[in-house]
């Protein structure tokens, strides 16, 4: 079985971060490992508190973790603090040194990185000042998944139009460095449309992926879903494209069989 690692904040109701990233993990076939970037207090309607990791401890994780067991595929989400983001980036040039016993580069782990900024209830994830780390952090993705609110506030493009969410996911691109971003189009009104922005030598590729918006209200935890979703998919060794799409349509059919295991919203059911 392939070893997918997600780096995450951890939410108790299983609906969204590291304990939803694991569980879509295991259900696409992939054994799971965590680290905790920050425990929060929250129930389905609101986080409540949020109370980061010690940076050296998510250094430590990381190192004793990769020493041990290399993932296929690293997923990034809630960072909580401008100095985890930097211990993260430390951590992860361990994937990238010589392998005992060899002088040749391993092959490149590929990374998700979604770059989750605020709960929706408007709790801040990631504090202010780390965003410019996040956005530095973007050259070791092999995919970036903001939402439209991420995306804008990342790249200071107005995103309200479709030449708008392009130019910020070429931002994500051409300027900090992402191999694709996928844009997620669900918090614009109407039909929702995705946007895959591939670098393709030295031009970036756009192809929009649009689809019926399920109805049913507030669903916890879907951007969590995708990117591990597709950080799955790529630790079975699928090519980023195909990735993209199953994970997309893994998502999809989650939302149509929501569950409401709390009082305030449905999680997705796989
Ligand atoms: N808690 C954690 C640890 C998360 O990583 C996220 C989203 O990334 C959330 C909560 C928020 O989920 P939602 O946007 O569904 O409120």
């Amino acid at each position: 079985m392939p070893v997918a690692l997600t780096i995450a904040g951890s939410d108790p109701t299983g609906g969204a971060g590291l304990q939803a990233d694991v569980q879509v993990f295991r259900s696409l076939g992939v054994h799971g490992a965590g680290v905790v970037t920050a425990l929060t207090v929250q129930d389905t309607a609101k986080v409540h508190q949020v109370l980061p990791s010690f940076p050296s401890v998510v250094l430590e994780q990381l190192r004793v973790l990769l020493r041990d067991m290399r993932p296929d595929a690293v997923k990034i989400g809630m960072l909580a603090t401008d100095d985890i983001a930097l211990n993260v980036e430390l951590a992860l040039e361990t994937l990238d040194a010589p392998l005992p016993d060899s002088v040749a580069r391993p092959p490149r782990v590929p990374i998700v990185i979604d770059p989750v900024l605020a709960a929706s209830d408007g709790t801040e994830l990631i504090e202010r000042r780390a965003w410019a780390r996040l956005q530095d952090l973007m050259r070791r993705a092999a995919v970036a998944t903001p939402n439209l609110p991420e995306a804008a506030a990342l790249t200071g493009c107005d995103v309200s139009s479709e030449e708008g969410v392009q130019a910020a996911a070429t931002v994500f691109v051409s300027d900090y460095g992402a191999g694709a971003a996928l844009v997620k189009g669900g918090h614009a009104d109407g039909p929702p449309r995705d946007l895959l922005a591939l670098r393709q030598g030295a031009t970036v590729v756009f192809e929009w992926q649009g689809g019926e918006r399920i109805p049913g209200g507030r669903i916890h935890g879907t951007g969590c879903a995708l990117s591990s979703a597709i950080a799955a998919r790529l630790a079975h060794g699928d090519e980023l494209r195909i990735a993209v799409a199953a994970a997309r349509d893994f998502v999809r059919q989650a939302i149509a069989r929501a569950e409401a295991f709390g009082k305030q919203a449905r999680f997705l059911a796989y």
